[in-house]
């Protein structure tokens, strides 16, 4: 064991003001300054989750990411979704999980698309050879001053994205899932406390609390767990491709108790947390980690 050293969490992390900064959607972590942190240098894994076979959608950048990452040096085997372009963040996250030694499988593909997400699921297991840890955690975000910008294609999407993809991708995942197994979504402080500027992902989010606690319950009796995290103003692409104007970019974070953006890294643990066997009591829960503002 090493000395762990004493963190300030108000200063351990780039404070805003942010350079303004705009990607195409859905945006490389690679490409962002600065870098966000998904714990590529600090997370240290202990054995919590080995043998543990996962499969992450988002899992190039972002929270997805960190927790790819934290699964891999817990000792897991990974498959992680992403769109096709994302392929260069992709690419450096499954080496990192094959530079622990644990099997990491690429598996891009439109999540809009139901098809594709029973063909994700197919993918994962026959990678993995097997699955107990579905973290679906890909998500649409894009700022709209006025619900009159939302057009239809528009609000389609990120309803797609959010709340029918976890759908397909849990009822593909289920027939797999053994007692034990976890499930584990991303939400958001958006859940309950929405901004104005994101009528249509901010639902979304509402959604993803709701069918959290509504499965939790459904499969319980079955031993499978169901829990969220929700995340606050997290430094990902998802911001930086549409999902923030460049004044709330600017100063993102800025207005938490902490002063700060939240890092990916700083959400890793959380998501090992909640897919740990020795959490087994946890189930329906929301965790959340945003600065000190939030109410998950
Ligand atoms: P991110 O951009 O790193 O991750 C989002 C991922 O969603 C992308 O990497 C992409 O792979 C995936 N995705 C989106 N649409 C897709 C599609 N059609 N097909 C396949 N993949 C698709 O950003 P992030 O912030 O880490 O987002 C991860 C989750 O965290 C999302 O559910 C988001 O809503 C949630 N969240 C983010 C914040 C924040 O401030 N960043 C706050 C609360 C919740
Ligand atoms: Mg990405």
């Amino acid at each position: 064991m090493s000395q762990q050293e004493l963190q300030n969490p108000v200063d351990k992390y780039p404070r805003p003001p942010f350079k303004k900064q705009s990607q195409p959607w859905p945006g490389l972590a690679s490409k962002m300054d600065p870098r966000p942190d998904h714990g590529e240098t600090s997370y240290k894994g202990s054995g919590r989750l080995l043998g543990r076979r996962a499969l992450i959608t988002g899992g190039d950048s972002g929270m997805g990411r960190a927790a790819a990452i934290a699964y891999a040096r817990e000792g897991a085997d990974v498959a992680i979704n992403y769109f096709p372009s994302e392929e260069p963040d992709a690419k450096e996250v499954i080496d990192l999980i094959r530079a622990e030694g644990r099997v990491g499988v690429a598996i891009p593909g439109d999540l809009r698309d139901e098809a594709f997400c029973k063909q994700l699921v197919d993918r994962a297991v026959k990678g993995l050879g097997g699955l107990d840890i579905v973290v679906s955690n890909a998500g649409r975000q894009q700022t709209r001053a006025s619900i009159l910008d939302i057009t239809t294609e528009d609000f389609d999407a990120t309803m797609k994205t959010n709340i029918y993809a976890p759908f397909w991708i849990i009822k593909a995942a289920l027939p797999h899932l053994k007692p034990g197994s976890v499930i584990i979504g991303t939400a958001s402080e958006q859940a309950y406390d929405p901004s104005p500027d994101l009528y249509d992902y901010a639902q979304t989010k509402a959604a993803t609390m709701n069918y959290v606690k509504s499965l939790a319950k459904q499969l319980a009796p079955k031993g499978i767990r169901v829990n969220a995290v929700a995340p606050g103003p997290i430094w990902t692409p998802l911001q930086v491709s549409g999902g923030a104007t460049q004044e709330k970019l600017e100063k993102f974070g800025g207005q938490t108790p902490l002063g700060r953006a939240g890092q990916p890294a700083e959400l890793g643990s959380i998501y090992v947390q909640l897919a740990a066997a020795d959490a087994s009591y946890a189930t329906g829960q929301v965790y959340g980690a945003a600065g000190g503002s939030g109410q998950p």
